[in-house]
């Protein structure tokens, strides 16, 4: 097919080119004198992305999955107890993930479309007066559903409850892309990947811990060794990992960070923001619901329903095949109900314009009745008027 694959999932997302430049690169030693010039600024300029300026930031060759791992296994013992509360494919697979690592996981079921909810957490937090929680988990963007939580406001309930828990959040498609302030918001251990706002191929969790979450590590029973923290911590302080890393990788990072910090954070979040209003204004026009209930609606993602009698799958099959455009799918309990529209990492209106026009396109095939061109023309509207 000619023209190239317009790719609209929630990650991987698109490579800029770069990013795909800075990392064709010839493999060197990781052990070479000048190793550390490349590493040890990149932990450093990860701080910013993270805003933290007390936490520590660290590089795994692995996903974002392993970086749930990583937390629990570096802060927590068997037995531990844990809260998460589920309302999404995302929520559910780290809870899974804690429930095989031999956690004790208490958790709380939220109708998917929603996020974290503030007052019940904080209600379940006073009532834990014997602290047996040992850390609360926080999606903060829920990518099956489209939702965003107010991390700031999980603190908040956190400290309302007088509460020493650990919070973890699992920002894999939220950190560098939407607001996220790890200090301000006393995160102790931010998880991310690199295929989502990083806009570098799978293949790298980031993280960053803070001083308590690291105290932590020195109880942790778990058993670890290849995602253990210290060995990580030894290293870097040199500015060496502790087994081979990947070179390409981390010139790819050091290329995404030139860009996030050249853009500025605020504008990374800002562009983010006015990308995803235009799809919410397309969404409405199209006379369709998102999976995200207001006030939970996600600035990186959009899970649009599709209309009951109709198959969701439908629509991203005929995208992929007639359109070369290629939508996510509905994840879990929403497999035919939505599909996702990714709207994080490198793009601008123009390039979302183009996946709003293949999604019309692709519905109308798929029998949906909607106006062709109304979606667009929304957006169209929207972006102009908010236009630089
Ligand atoms: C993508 C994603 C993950 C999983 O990351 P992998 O890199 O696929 O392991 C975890 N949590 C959220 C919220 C995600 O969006």
């Amino acid at each position: 097919m000619a023209g190239r694959n317009h790719l609209y999932v929630p990650g991987p997302t698109n490579v800029p080119v770069e990013i795909m430049s800075a990392m064709n690169v010839a493999m060197e030693d990781h052990r070479s004198p000048t190793f550390p010039n490349l590493l040890k600024p990149i932990l450093e300029d990860l701080k910013k992305v993270f805003k933290t300026e007390t936490g520590q930031c660290f590089y795994f060759p692995a996903t974002g999955t392993a970086g749930w791992e990583v937390a629990i296994t570096n802060t927590l013992s068997p037995g531990d107890k844990v809260l998460i509360y589920r309302f999404g494919q995302f929520s559910h697979l780290w809870a899974q993930s804690c429930k095989r690592l031999g956690l004790d996981v208490e958790l709380h079921e939220e109708p998917w479309g929603t996020g974290i909810p503030l007052d019940k957490l904080e209600a379940r937090l006073k009532e834990d007066a014997q602290h047996q929680i040992k850390a609360v988990l926080a999606t903060h963007n829920e990518t099956a559903t489209g939702v965003t939580s107010d991390i700031g406001g999980v603190r908040k309930a956190m400290n309302n409850a007088g509460h020493p828990a650990l919070l973890f959040v699992d920002g894999v498609s939220s950190i560098a892309s939407l607001d996220f302030r790890m200090d301000e918001w006393g995160v102790d251990g931010a998880i991310s990947g690199s295929q989502k706002g990083f806009m570098l191929p799978a293949g790298a969790a980031i993280l960053a811990f803070s001083p308590k979450a690291l105290e932590a590590t020195k109880t942790a029973k778990f058993p670890r060794y290849f995602l253990d923290l210290t060995d990580q911590i030894n290293t870097n302080k040199d500015g060496y990992t502790p087994y081979t890393p990947s070179i390409p990788m981390l010139y790819g990072l050091r290329k995404a960070l030139d860009l996030l910090l050249a853009e500025g954070m605020e504008n990374v979040y800002a562009r983010h923001y006015r990308l995803a209003e235009g799809v919410r204004k397309a969404v409405a026009a199209w006379g369709l619901t998102m999976c995200a209930q207001p006030g939970f609606e996600s600035n990186s993602v959009t899970a649009v329903v599709v209309p009951a009698d109709k198959d969701a799958r439908d629509v991203i099959s005929i995208a992929y095949k007639k359109y070369n455009l290629s939508l996510g799918g509905g994840l879990g309990e929403l497999a035919g109900k939505v599909y996702r529209i990714g709207h994080l990492g490198d793009l601008n209106e123009v390039s979302l314009l183009g996946a709003l026009a293949g999604a019309e396109m692709a519905m109308l095939d798929a029998g949906i009745t909607i106006t062709p061109g109304s979606g667009v023309g929304a957006a169209v509207e929207y972006y102009r008027s908010t236009a630089k």
